[in-house]
This record gives C-alpha cells, sequence and structure tokens, in this order.
C-alpha cells in the first residue's frame, strides 16, 4: 500500500503513510509527542478530498482546539491546491455540535438562535436557583453544583440518570432537582451551557433514530484529533455517528492525557480496539519536532509515571542544547528575565511568533503582561476568555445578546442599569415579579413596567428608554454590520460617556478594550456569527498581523510547537499545582507529569524551565520549593543556572554562611538586599537587581530556596509561627515542619517559617 503511495505523500515515512491510505475502516493512531500524528491525519483528510471519496461536507474533523482547526483548514487547503470550499463540519466538539444542534433546537425545546450561556451566567443562574430552594448556600455553594453538573453531563447523564450517589452529593439529595430545575430554567430562558451542546445531541441521537440515522449517512469519513482526551459523552457520541460506516481514524498519545479533570478518560483511547473490532493500529515512533536533548529530557521525566502504555521515540535532528533549569529570586524577576531573553533572541532575528511561554495558571500570565507592556514586547494571551472577560466587554457582549435574543434574561440583569439609570433593587424586584408571574422575559416585562403603575415615574422612564433602544437596536441588526451595530450600541446606551466621564487610565483603557471588540466583530457578517463565534472561541488573537511572543496554559499547548519555550514558575504548589498535591492521589500527580512533559515537548529548538524562590501567593509571600519534576529530569539532558552568576554553588555556599536561615510569612515584598553572607554581598557586587522600590521590612534568606531540612529544630522543640503562633514541633519530614499550634491546632509547615521561641 505505502510503496504504491502517490507524490504528494512521498514525505511521510511507511507508518504515516498507512494511516493515511487506509481509509476504509477503523484505525487508531497511537503515538508520542510530535511523530506526526496530526500531520499525518491531515494528509488523510487532504487524501479524502483529493481523491474526490467524499465531498469536504461529508467528512466530520474533530480538533481539540479552535486554533487547531484552523490550522487544519489551511493545510488542507493547500494540500489540496485550495480547491476546497470550507470544511462545515471540522471544528472542535463544541463548535460542531453547537452548529448541529441549531438545526435540531426544537426537539430539545429550544429555539435554534440559543445562546450558549458561559461559566459566569451559570453560576448567577444557579445561585437564583440555590436560594429559590432554600438550599444553604454557604454549605452548598452554586460552584459546587455548577462542578456537579459540568461532570454529569460529561458522563453523558440527564438528570433522570443520575444514580443514588450522584444524587446524594448534593445538599443531600438533592442534586437531581436542582439539575432538573437549572435545565428547565435553562430551556425557559432560550439557552444552553456548553456541556449541553453535546448532550442535547447525545439525547437527540438516542431518541431520534431518524437524525441519528441521516448523520451516519452524511459522514462518510470521521476524524479525530487528541483522541486521549475525550470524555465519555464524546465518545458516546462519536461511537454512533461511527457505527454505520465505521470508517473511523482516531489518534491520540496516553502520555498527553491532561484533561481527566475535565472527564477525560484516557481509557477511551484503550477501548477502541473493542468498540471497532480489526481496528487498524498505526504506531509512529520517529519524532520530527524537538532536538535529542528535549525529547530524552521528557521521556526521562514521563518514565517517573506507572500508569502508561510506553513507547519508544527516535529523532534525526541534531543534538541540540540541554534543557536549561534557572532559578531565580521571584516571579517579578523571571518575568524580566524572560523578558531580556526573548529579546536577545529578537536581536539574533528569530521570530516572536516561535516563541511561547507555558504557564501552569492563568494567574501566573500577569506579571509577565506587566513586564512585557513595559518593554514594549509583543505578545498574545490565548487559551482563557481573558479578552472576553474583562467587564467592559461582558457587559457589551450583554447588550448584543439582548439584541439577537431578546429572552436572554441573564444578560438583560447584567446591562439593566449598566451605565446607571437609576434602576435600583426596587426596579430588579418589580422586574423579577413581572417576568415571572406574566411567563415573559426581562425585557418585555420592561416594557410593562414602564407603561404600568408599579414603579416611579423616573424608573418607568427608564426602563421604557431601554426597553425602545433595545428594540430599535435589534431593527439596525438587521441592516447594519455588527461593528457598527456595537458603536452605536456603546454611544446611544450612555456606555462611552460612562468611560469617558471616568477620568481613570483604567477606564482609558477600558474605552480601547471596546475599540478593540469592535475591531474583532469587523471579521462577522451577522451578529449571531460573532456571537456563537465569542461563546466557542477561546483566543482572541484572530486577525492581527503583528509577531508576538504567545502566553498561555501548558493545557492550551496541546499539538502546537515553537522553537523556543518558556515555562516559569517550577515550584512545588504552583507545579505540580497544589490541588494535585492536596488531593495527593497518585493518579493526580501522574496527570500533572503528563502535562510536564506535554509541555517540554512543544520545544523545537529550545526548552527553558524557571523556579522562583519566593512567591505571593493569596497576597503572601512564601518561599518556594523547586518542582520535584526538576529533581526527575535526567541530569546528563539538563544545565542548571541561577541568575546569580556563581550557579548553583553560590546558593549552596550562601545556605552554609548564613547564620539566620530562618525567614516570616510576610506581606511585604522579601528583600534579597537585607539578606546576609558574603556569597549575598558578592551576588550584589556583580549586579543583583536591588529595586529602590523594595521594601525593607522582612529577612529572608536563600535558605528556603535550597530546600534544605533545618538542623536546629528538635522533636518537643517550642517555636513561633507568624501566621500560627506558638507551638511544639511534633514531627519533621525534609524541610516540613509538623506541629501543634497552641491555637491554630496542628500544621505541616515549611521550616524556614518558624523561629525558636
Ligand atoms: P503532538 O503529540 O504534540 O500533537 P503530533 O504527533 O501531532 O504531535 P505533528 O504536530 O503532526 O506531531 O508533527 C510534529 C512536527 O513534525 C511538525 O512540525 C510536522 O510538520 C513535522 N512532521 C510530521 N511528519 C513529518 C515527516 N514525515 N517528515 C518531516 N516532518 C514531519
Ligand atoms: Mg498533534
Amino acid at each position: 500500500l505505502a510503496a504504491s503511495a502517490p507524490e504528494w505523500l512521498a514525505h511521510l515515512n511507511p507508518p504515516q503513510r498507512e494511516a493515511v491510505l487506509t481509509t476504509e475502516g477503523p484505525v487508531l493512531m497511537l503515538a508520542g509527542a510530535g511523530t506526526g500524528k496530526t500531520a499525518a491525519l491531515t494528509h488523510r483528510l487532504a487524501h479524502i478530498v483529493r481523491e474526490r471519496m467524499a465531498w469536504p461536507s461529508e467528512i466530520l474533523c474533530v480538533t481539540f482546539t479552535n486554533k487547531a482547526a484552523r490550522e487544519m483548514r489551511e493545510r488542507v487547503a493547500k494540500l489540496t491546491g485550495g480547491a476546497l470550499e470550507g470544511m462545515p463540519w471540522l471544528g472542535t466538539f463544541h463548535s460542531i455540535c453547537a452548529k448541529m444542534l441549531r438545526r435540531h433546537a426544537e426537539i430539545v425545546g429550544l429555539q435554534s438562535n440559543f445562546t450558549i450561556i458561559d461559566t459566569d451566567d451559570q453560576l448567577r443562574l444557579l445561585k437564583t436557583l440555590i436560594s429559590e430552594n432554600d438550599i444553604d448556600e454557604k454549605r452548598w455553594p452554586p460552584r459546587m453544583l455548577a462542578g456537579l453538573i459540568d461532570s454529569w453531563k460529561n458522563r453523558g447523564l440527564n438528570p433522570a440518570d443520575l444514580d443514588v450517589v450522584d444524587n446524594e452529593s448534593f445538599d443531600n439529595g438533592k442534586g437531581q432537582q436542582m439539575y432538573a430545575l437549572y435545565q428547565e430554567r435553562l430551556k425557559s430562558l432560550n439557552a444552553c451551557d456548553f456541556g449541553d451542546l453535546l448532550l442535547h445531541m447525545l439525547n437527540i441521537f438516542r431518541q431520534h433514530s431518524d437524525v441519528l440515522k441521516s448523520y451516519q449517512q452524511r459522514y462518510k469519513y470521521i476524524l479525530v484529533d487528541e483522541y486521549q482526551d475525550t470524555n465519555a459523552v464524546q465518545y458516546l457520541w462519536l461511537r454512533l455517528l461511527a457505527q454505520e460506516r465505521k470508517n473511523i481514524c482516531v489518534v491520540g498519545d496516553d502520555d498527553q492525557s491532561i484533561y481527566s479533570w475535565r472527564g477525560a478518560e484516557v481509557a477511551n483511547i484503550l477501548r477502541f480496539e473493542k468498540d471497532f473490532p480489526g481496528a487498524k493500529v498505526v504506531k509512529l515512533e520517529q519524532n520530527y519536532r524537538s532536538t535529542p536533548q528535549i525529547l530524552a529530557a521528557a521521556s526521562g521525566l514521563i518514565a517517573g509515571n506507572s500508569q502508561r502504555l510506553g513507547k519508544t521515540l527516535w529523532t534525526q535532528l541534531p543534538e541540540g542544547q540541554k534543557v536549561r533549569v534557572i532559578g531565580v529570586w521571584d516571579a517579578p524577576e523571571e518575568a524580566r528575565r524572560v523578558g531580556e531573553e526573548i529579546e536577545r533572541l529578537e536581536r539574533e532575528g528569530l521570530s516572536l511568533e516561535q516563541v511561547a511561554i507555558l504557564v501552569r495558571a492563568q494567574y501566573q500570565t500577569r506579571e509577565f503582561e506587566d513586564r512585557f507592556i513595559q518593554i514594549g514586547l509583543n505578545y498574545r494571551i490565548i487559551g482563557g476568555f481573558r479578552f472576553y472577560e474583562r467587564a467592559e466587554i461582558r457587559d457589551a457582549l450583554a447588550y448584543l445578546r439582548v439584541i439577537a435574543q431578546p429572552a436572554d434574561d441573564l444578560a438583560f440583569e447584567r446591562i439593566y442599569n449598566q451605565p446607571k439609570r437609576g434602576l435600583g433593587q426596587k426596579a430588579l424586584q418589580e422586574l423579577h415579579r413581572k417576568a415571572v408571574g406574566g411567563g415573559m422575559p426581562f425585557l418585555r416585562a420592561a416594557y410593562h413596567l414602564a407603561h404600568g403603575d408599579e414603579l416611579a415615574p423616573r424608573a418607568r422612564n427608564a426602563f421604557g428608554n431601554l426597553h425602545d433602544m433595545l428594540q430599535n437596536w435589534s431593527l439596525m441588526a438587521e441592516t447594519v454590520t455588527p461593528a457598527d451595530l456595537l458603536r452605536t450600541v456603546l454611544e446611544e446606551s450612555g456606555y462611552d460617556a460612562m468611560l469617558k466621564a471616568d477620568r481613570s487610565a483604567e477606564a482609558a483603557g477600558r474605552a480601547d478594550n471596546l475599540v478593540e471588540l469592535a475591531r474583532a466583530m469587523e471579521e462577522y457578517e451577522t451578529l449571531g456569527d460573532f456571537l456563537e463565534h465569542v461563546s466557542l472561541v477561546m483566543d482572541s488573537d484572530r486577525g492581527d498581523t503583528d509577531e508576538k511572543v504567545t502566553i498561555m496554559t501548558m493545557h492550551a499547548a496541546k499539538g502546537l510547537e515553537f522553537d523556543h519555550i518558556f515555562l516559569p514558575g517550577w515550584e512545588e504548589g504552583v507545579f505540580p499545582s497544589q490541588r494535585s498535591l492536596d488531593e495527593g492521589g497518585l493518579a493526580s500527580l501522574e496527570e500533572e507529569r503528563r502535562l510536564a512533559y506535554v509541555a517540554i515537548t512543544r520545544a523545537r529548538r529550545k526548552c527553558t524551565i524557571m523556579h522562583a524562590a519566593n512567591r505571593r501567593i493569596y497576597g503572601q509571600w512564601t518561599s518556594s520549593i523547586p518542582s520535584r519534576f526538576i529533581e526527575e529530569l535526567p541530569d546528563e539532558h539538563i544545565e542548571t543556572e541561577t541568575t546569580m552568576t556563581g550557579g548553583k554553588s553560590l546558593w549552596q555556599a550562601n545556605w552554609s554562611e548564613s547564620e539566620d536561615p530562618f525567614a516570616h510569612v510576610s506581606t511585604s515584598r522579601p528583600d534579597r538586599s537585607s539578606a546576609r553572607g558574603p556569597g549575598w554581598q558578592r551576588a550584589l557586587a556583580t549586579g543583583y537587581d536591588t529595586k529602590q522600590t523594595r521594601v525593607k521590612e522582612s529577612t529572608r534568606s536563600a535558605a528556603s530556596f535550597a530546600a534544605k531540612p533545618r538542623t536546629d529544630v528538635e522533636m518537643g522543640a517550642r517555636v513561633f509561627h507568624e501566621k500560627f503562633g506558638y507551638g511544639e514541633v511534633i514531627g519533621q519530614e525534609g524541610n516540613k515542619l509538623e506541629i501543634d499550634f497552641e491555637k491554630a491546632g496542628t500544621k505541616r509547615v515549611i521550616d524556614s517559617f518558624v523561629t525558636l521561641a
């Protein structure tokens, strides 16, 4: 088969070609990072189209992110000579299901213009339901219910499908009822949440065999990338669709399964051969992405996991540089250091597009944003709703949502008094009463209130004006572009004026963001299209041409590659995350390790790992311990360095010279210039950053950085801890002390936080 491959596939290796050319029947491509799985899948798609085995509209292709879908679309267009007129069914599970659901919305009691609500709306809705049902919100917070409902939806469970254990997990048996109420409420709002997109479609397929049949017929070929991260509902949905023709090709890597917290089940990949007997299994072993050094470091790390299939990877690329591990003082220095390195790369002629900073948690990005803005380095943030999360953006979107879908009460509630129209709590209560009493959306209720006598004239007027404006804009929406509509809305609603009246720098930034939003909307013909894009797309970088450094989470980086990767914050509690450590299970730690594997294997040429000695967590400065993953990297493939010119040894020397190795938890920033010892003096003399702005309040040594256990505290010693007070040492393990505090009870603390009392 492979031998007779056409010319345009010649650059693929034999197993890749096999995966491309075996178009009939089930195929499982199981292989490590950078082995060309996605490349093979893309060629397979192009091959099917080129050979006219199916029209583009007869192929279902699932990618993990919208960005990946975009890239695949572009590549396929190239490979097929651009003849391809769109690929309507190429996208993420969510975007594909959203499109399907709009066609069949009435089956599940929605209209085709339903709104897709986000987490924020979801939480507000659940909060209302919780209080309406006299549930103690403190004990059973909305966030918890949201998490449960999401997990049920991820498993394909409707309220009626919950078992006793599921049901018991919220307010002793109220889970099912609340879930059902939530679904009903969504329906009355003509809305659904993210999880519903899949669940509704699964329900439709299960209950309406004619609909299922039509899709089974339509899709001659099904392709799925990143299969290891599908959850149950996605798996069930796919299995139904593929059952008829069985021309399904899935690709994945068990070592890159990093979404189990969102219900992904790596078992799906292992089950494939059972579900589709006779499936062809293709393994790829040659890595085309990373240098041997990077590959060996990543492979060495992932070898520490017990739960894996195990596989061989090799590469023909030149040796390359070792993975660098750099220790810095704190997060600002980390950002400064990365900024300097990137500026240097830029001077050497490297495109910023080839540089990415991958963080474990969203909050880590801010430090880099601040720094990069300061030095004028272009960057973009991908992988979160960051841009769309900003208050002014959400306000603008809420206006647009009400215009597009007048029954969108959640959106209406957000803007009814934004900017201020003198509508207070009383007006809102009346609005609720009217809407519930009359079984009508808020917008209509506002109209009735404007013409009734329940409210004072001022409030009546305000509601009347708002209603009329929204009605006008809705008419306008039919004739003007979405971007022009937004500009009109911002002006006529008084939103622009509100920002202008506010002279703070922040307000100016907000106005800029709104301008940016209008710019983003230019690309869309209809308001509906744009709103759909917003609810589905997570990256805010479309359509700009400047070269930029990418900042994103490790999770969002899956499937991508860059020449240079920076991995900051490799410290215990940051990465692996505190949560994974608290849960303590092997499974959660192994998932963190897979995440580390994903992160390192994004790098083509160079990978730099960083860890800071001090970090501010929840407003308090704490010393950090380097991540265990650093320790686990094979020595021969890494080189360590600290910003203290003398390298690691200097830190260690400093440890022994520092006669006073303790520190306090402090809300002011640790000041390295107050640290003692010749090591520090030397470091200071060699250009260590001693910004004047630092507050000299707390003493801090490098002790905790080296993570050496203290030898001066014995069992039974009386100690003092700034936060927990006095206590007695009852246990010691490494640099952690178990202390029985007089007031705070027994706690485990890092030894550098206590003083002998
Ligand atoms: P991941 O597991 O990270 O998703 P992957 O297995 O999907 O990785 P790809 O992204 O498809 O790997 O490929 C990695 C890199 O190798 C890409 O730059 C791709 O263009 C290149 N590549 C893939 N196959 C070949 C090949 N046969 N010859 C040369 N380069 C290749
Ligand atoms: Mg891939």
